[in-house]
């Protein structure tokens, strides 16, 4: 369909649109628009429902909750592993559900990153998310490297997205680990991860990747890609609220290396209240875990999950690329002339679930959007993020949100605010 600009072009995209039904799963607020859900996905009632049967559980069953109930507490990070491995495109025990992110990352580094002869240097870049910095830095430190010199960031030629080829120019005989986003968390250039793992292993070197802003987005294919490891926080697209337990990825070629940070519950489920001394770590990603998973943290993933399983992670991608071309193109129609600059790659095969709209009054901006009830997501200095989510986010809000952000601009009621960040934005 051609585009137009008229909230009737709008209305009739919803009305062709297959995944709508999904919208009233979702807890949305009146008259608000939610365009943050890239940072925090929106409650549904089915992970609502998970997080109270797990509490259920506890309250009727106490100890046993572990082997009894709807959800058996003791095999439910595996389970809910082998529940999210399509969307991540790997086989059901190559994921598990736990820690999160940040401590994915710390375990998995620990176990891949085996610095050996010359081979020392980790490759990240400089557009990273800071946690995954300070998390290689210390490891670096922790092994006795310095990370001025043995943490390669591979630089950005316009300061919003990265070249594949400058990555692969950074992967020397010097290097041991790649670690990379598979989405940047600014401008959401998504990586050509395929490429970027080939290249890595035609010069020997494993490669990871932080999937945080892609699980939920995009389909991956990392076992086919041969991906080495991977990990994921569970809140942002994938719904499962904050501080949701995460996900992490290992490869099967590295099933039996044994977990740089071991702890029981990494164990041979069988084997684990033997209470040996001598760990007998699973034979599967289970092996990664470190201690008693974070149940409460862990059930609403359960709900939400079904409605991909239902939704379909194709269908979501089609949908979310059609909402934000969409939205780039009422950008171009109704925002011309406010001094706006689309900062995403604008490209199908690049661009991922958010738009990346820049102004140098960003941050005032995004107050006045908020009193307009339409919660966008600021990142310092001059970027808005702003997210259609597939699952609960209409054509006619992307409509509804362009304009009010228009009267903003015409009216310049921006300029009431100061143009600083807020102490979480
Ligand atoms: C959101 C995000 C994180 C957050 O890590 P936590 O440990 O969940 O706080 C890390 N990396 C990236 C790329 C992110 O987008």
């Amino acid at each position: 369909m051609e585009f137009q600009p008229t909230r009737e072009f709008a209305k009739e995209l919803d009305s062709r649109d297959e995944l709508a039904k999904f919208r009233e799963e979702f807890y949305l607020q009146p008259d608000t628009i939610y365009m943050d859900g890239n940072s925090l996905g929106l409650c549904s009632k089915r992970a609502e429902s998970s997080l109270l049967e797990l509490l259920a559980s506890w309250k009727r069953y106490g100890i046993d909750g572990w082997t009894e109930g709807k959800y058996p507490w003791y095999y439910l990070s595996e389970q809910l592993g082998a529940k999210m491995a399509h969307l991540i495109g790997a086989k059901p025990e190559e994921v598990v559900a736990t820690g999160s992110t940040t401590v994915n990352l710390h375990q998995l580094v620990s176990t891949f990153y085996r610095p050996e002869g010359k081979r020392t240097k980790i490759v990240a870049d400089e557009l990273t998310f800071p946690s995954d910095i300070y998390a290689l830095k210390s490891h670096l430190r922790t092994r006795g490297f310095d990370p001025d010199t043995h943490l390669i960031r591979v630089k950005s030629r316009d300061g919003r997205t990265l070249n594949e080829s400058d990555i692969i120019d950074a992967m020397t005989d010097e290097v041991a680990l790649v670690l990379l986003p598979t989405v940047l968390y600014r401008s959401g250039q998504l990586l050509d991860i395929e490429l970027l793992t080939k290249e890595a292993h035609a010069r020997e070197i494993l490669i990871g990747f932080d999937a945080c802003h892609s699980i939920g987005a995009i389909p991956h294919q990392f076992s086919q890609w041969g991906v080495d490891f991977g990990f994921w926080c569970t809140y942002k697209y994938l719904n499962s609220g904050p501080g949701g337990v995460a996900g992490l990825y290992v490869n099967e070629k590295h099933f039996g290396l044994a977990p740089g940070l071991a702890g029981w519950f990494g164990s041979d489920k069988d084997k684990q209240f033997d209470m040996s001394h001598d760990m007998e770590h699973a034979q599967t990603a289970g092996a990664y875990q470190i201690g008693t998973p974070h149940l409460l943290s862990v059930a609403p993933l359960i709900g939400s999950l079904e409605i991909f399983d239902e939704a379909g992670i194709e269908r979501i991608r089609k949908k979310s690329l059609a909402l934000t071309r969409y939205m780039m193109q009422l950008i171009k129609s109704e925002l011309s002339g406010y001094g706006f600059y689309i900062g995403n790659p604008t490209e199908d095969h690049r661009r991922t679930g958010h738009i990346c709209l820049e102004h140098e009054e960003a941050p005032r901006i995004c107050k006045a959007l908020k009193e307009k009830l339409v919660i966008p997501d600021f990142r310092a200095p001059n970027v808005i993020r702003l997210a259609p989510i597939a699952l609960y986010t209409s054509y006619e809000e992307v409509w509804d949100m362009i304009h009010r952000l228009k009267v903003i601009m015409e009216e310049q009621t921006y300029k009431k605010f100061k143009n600083e960040r807020e102490v979480v934005a």
